[in-house]
């Protein structure tokens, strides 16, 4: 209740209510009874306090909620799908800029293109475009915002065949730091276009997004096949051989994890090391199952849940492993190979951890992903081989800060095997060295450019934040 002290002492019920009265949407206090619910983002590593949420119904409220977070002084957080790893989308004492109540598409199957806006989880995106047989590159878990997720990059099951999802972008429309409505593309603000397209959410608030489609499905060959602990090493080394001429097509992830209790894998395997190869093949069912054979004979799987199945059905696959309120550790390193010592110590570190759920996911790149040119957009680490996420999760606060020093020293262990670079949507922590790590210098000093057209006193500063020169 300390935030609601703040808020009416700092800026006062005659404010608020002006500033209620001029939105559609719905202003939240922290003395409303839904205070809890509309506060709460996916990891619950961040229990956070906002004086205030303007849940936006629209563009205008937008604009609006800039214009007031601007001129009294409050720390501004943006939130889409909620599901930033490093709490990004809440802040202690600030506003959060809520756009989760806009969902609006139209998708247009003539020209395959989509026009989205930012409050759409990737279930409702995919269930609109695969009315038409189409789809972009999408999340894991369908329960993730596609605001968030593009402008940071966009890592799921089309990336070799389609590429990124910032990729398939094709223009924005962001409020930014002025309060002004921009449309950013090609042709308009292209400085800004190219710095949204990897530069997360530094630059303004999206309030429309632009996609390309592809054709895929409805019907693909997908799922996962999950093996032993005991042939991880064969298996590991398996895939890793088979990546090496792997077509477009098909888009794979090896995970190292513990098995879950799940129904379809055994009881004995349950809490035990096993791994996991899990693909989407974006072509023709048979072609698919053809392609995939290989990957289900890497050793005796434990299941196999390889099959044809709804590409809506693979992108809910993962959805009930990964529902909202435990507390969550990202961190991931872009390895330029996979060698049989990079391997061994993988596994080696995942037996050294604690954490109930400790998952290492290796995402096979290249692909379409790896033929766009590195300054074409402000994701620039194109080459790396693999991207490996390290995850560690636990139902509660218990243990939890090991868990994640589990997680960095896992990092530090693939050190040699690291190009380096980083990733923004798959990392806890804020910091400069992090986010400087996740571009080369030259398209660090683009962004930094754009900071200082778009958002030179740093309104936009919850997120991998690129500094403006001016110091703020
Ligand atoms: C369970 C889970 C699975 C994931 N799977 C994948 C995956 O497969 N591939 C992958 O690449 N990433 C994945 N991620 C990471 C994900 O891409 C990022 O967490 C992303 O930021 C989530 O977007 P969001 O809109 O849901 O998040 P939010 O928490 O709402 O937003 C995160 C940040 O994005 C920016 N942002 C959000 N909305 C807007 C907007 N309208 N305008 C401007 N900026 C905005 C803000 O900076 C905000 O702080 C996953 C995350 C989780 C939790």
């Amino acid at each position: 209740m300390a935030a609601t002290a703040n808020a009416r002492n700092v800026i006062g019920e005659a404010t608020l209510g002006e500033l209620e009265a001029t939105l559609r949407g719905q202003l939240v206090r922290p003395t409303d009874p839904d205070y809890d619910q509309a506060r709460a983002v996916w990891n619950a590593a961040h229990d956070r306090h906002p004086a205030l949420i303007i849940r936006c119904a629209g563009t205008a409220d937008v604009m609006r909620a800039v214009e007031f977070a601007r001129s009294e002084g409050l720390e501004v957080a943006v939130r889409g799908g909620a599901h930033s790893i490093a709490g990004f989308s809440t802040s202690d004492g600030g506003v959060v800029i809520d756009t989760s109540p806009m969902q609006g598409i139209r998708v247009d199957p003539t020209s395959r293109r989509a026009v989205a806006q930012p409050g759409l989880t990737w279930s409702a995106f995919d269930h609109e475009t695969q009315a038409f047989g189409l789809a972009v590159t999408g999340g894991l878990v369908s329960s993730t915002g596609i605001a968030g997720f593009t402008l940071g990059g966009g890592l799921g099951w089309l990336l070799r065949k389609c590429g990124l999802t910032c990729d398939n972008l094709l223009s924005a429309d962001v409020v930014t730091a002025d309060g002004q409505l921009v449309t950013a593309s090609e042709q308009e603000h292209p400085d800004l276009f190219w710095a949204l397209r990897g530069g997360g959410g530094n630059f303004g608030v999206v309030t429309s997004l632009e996609y390309r489609l592809h054709p895929v499905g409805p019907l693909v060959f997908a799922g996962a096949v999950f093996y032993t602990g005991a042939s991880a090493v064969q298996v590991l080394r398996g895939w890793r051989d088979l990546t090496a001429t792997m077509p477009d097509e098909l888009t794979t992830l090896a995970n190292i994890l513990v098995a879950p209790p799940v129904p379809f894998l055994p009881e004995a395997a349950h809490g035990q090391l096993v791994v996991a190869i899990l693909g989407v093949y974006a072509g023709s069912v048979e072609d698919g199952a053809k392609t995939t054979q290989p990957l289900r004979t890497l050793a005796e799987p434990l299941a196999d849940l390889m099959g044809p199945m709804p590409y809506t059905a693979m992108q809910g696959l993962l959805d009930p492993l990964w529902t909202t309120g435990a507390q969550n550790y990202f961190t991931a390193a872009l390895l330029d190979r996979l060698d049989d010592d990079a391997i061994d110590t993988l596994l080696a570190q995942h037996a050294a951890g604690e954490a109930p759920v400790r998952e290492l996911h290796l995402h096979h790149g290249g692909g379409a992903m790896s033929r766009v040119p590195a300054g074409a957009t402000a994701f620039a680490h194109r080459n790396a081989a693999y991207v490996l996420n390290i995850i560690a999760r636990s139902p509660d606060r218990e243990g939890f800060e090991q868990h994640a020093g589990w997680a960095r020293a896992t990092h530090q262990a693939m050190d040699p095997w690291s190009t380096g670079g980083g990733y923004v949507n798959f990392t806890s922590e804020p910091g400069q060295d992090k986010v400087q790590a996740s571009y080369p210098p030259d398209t660090y000093a683009r962004l930094v450019a754009a900071k200082d057209r778009y958002d030179p006193t740093n309104l936009f500063r919850l997120n991998q934040n690129v500094r403006p020169s001016g110091g703020h």
